[in-house]
């Protein structure tokens, strides 16, 4: 599912404004969560039990508050009342208190309000004296959260990319796979900056799976997101249905590169999904240092043009028979 010309003139002119967030259009219109705000579990969180047992799952949207495709999906699940026919069905709103801020004028702002949601799922945070407002909605969250055997988190891409599904542990590998869409899975240990959900939900022995869906704001990537939540939800037993055999590919990650300096820059725009064939190619410079692809065939994870130090950069993987 490749990205428009469009959006990517619109990113790289970001880029060389040196703001990547009010060049990007937004295609689609954030949902009022107003009739979901309480939740029926805790705020936000709305949990369905069918009269059959079967495995919990739970579906995150704004883990990220400005990643808006989710919650759109959410939105109309819980509007049309879907219920599982077994198991149980969680609908999570995470960060609402970032998307309370979106604002398609500056849409990349409402990605978190303190710090990113998404690298506080340690459990000396969680369980430590630190405070900022996704901390305590990682409290909240959490014991719903890791009372599903299936936590299928929803995201959305600032850089052009093609869509991926990342897992950090290879129990979720597996499950990814049988998903079948997107086609591609990128096995990823996580990173520098912080664990992510499903680093902890693997952790627990249960299956973390991140969807990223495509660019953030555009219709294609709402598609995307109902396609998959609506495949693991099948493939779990929660709705009737098969899902469709499909060709996936696995890709390990190899090294993940984190910026260390303020002027790190990639040689060339790559996007997410290039794949680079000769080992010891020049991908960025980051102060001194020069760096190189590790070996042939090495598929570059969501590049991101522009980053800063301590954030990851780009992540190399292998492709996998
Ligand atoms: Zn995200």
């Amino acid at each position: 599912m490749p990205l428009s010309d469009v959006t990517l003139d619109h990113a790289l002119a970001a880029l060389a404004t040196g703001h990547p967030g009010p060049g990007l259009p937004v295609r689609i219109a954030a949902p009022d969560l107003r009739p979901w705000v309480d939740g029926n579990v805790v705020r936000g969180a709305w949990s369905f039990d069918a009269p059959v047992p079967g495995p919990h799952v739970a579906v995150v949207a704004l883990n990220h508050g400005n990643e808006i495709s989710g919650a759109i999906l959410l939105d109309r699940w819980l509007r049309a009342g879907l219920r599982p026919v077994a198991g149980r069905l969680s609908l999570i709103f995470a960060n609402l208190d970032a998307y309370a801020g979106f604002a398609p004028e500056d849409p990349t702002a409402s990605r978190f309000l303190e710090q990113d949601f998404n690298r506080v799922w340690d459990r000396d945070l969680l369980d430590g004296a630190g405070r900022s407002s996704e901390l305590r909605r990682a409290r909240v969250l959490r014991p719903l959260l890791e009372s599903a055997d299936v936590v299928l988190d929803l995201h959305s891409m600032l850089w052009p990319s093609d869509p991926l599904l990342l897992v950090g542990s290879q129990a979720a590998e597996g499950m990814a796979l049988r998903l079948g869409a997107p086609p591609l899975v990128v096995s990823d240990p996580g990173h520098e900056a912080g664990r992510r959900l499903i680093d902890h939900i693997g952790q627990l022995g249960r299956h973390g799976v991140l969807l990223e869906a495509g660019s953030h704001w555009e219709r294609e990537t709402v598609a995307l997101t109902e396609t998959v939540a609506l495949r693991m939800l099948v493939l779990n037993g929660l709705l009737p249905g098969a899902v469709p055999t499909a060709a996936s590919c696995l890709a390990r990650v190899t090294s993940t590169i984190t910026a260390r300096h303020a002027d790190f820059r990639f040689a060339r725009p790559f996007r997410g999904g290039d794949v680079v064939a000769v080992a010891g190619t020049l991908v960025a410079v980051d102060g001194e240092l020069e760096i190189r692809t590790p070996h042939d065939d090495c598929l570059l994870v969501m590049p991101s043009l522009r980053t800063a130090p301590g954030l990851t950069a780009v992540r190399f993987a292998k492709f996998m028979d």
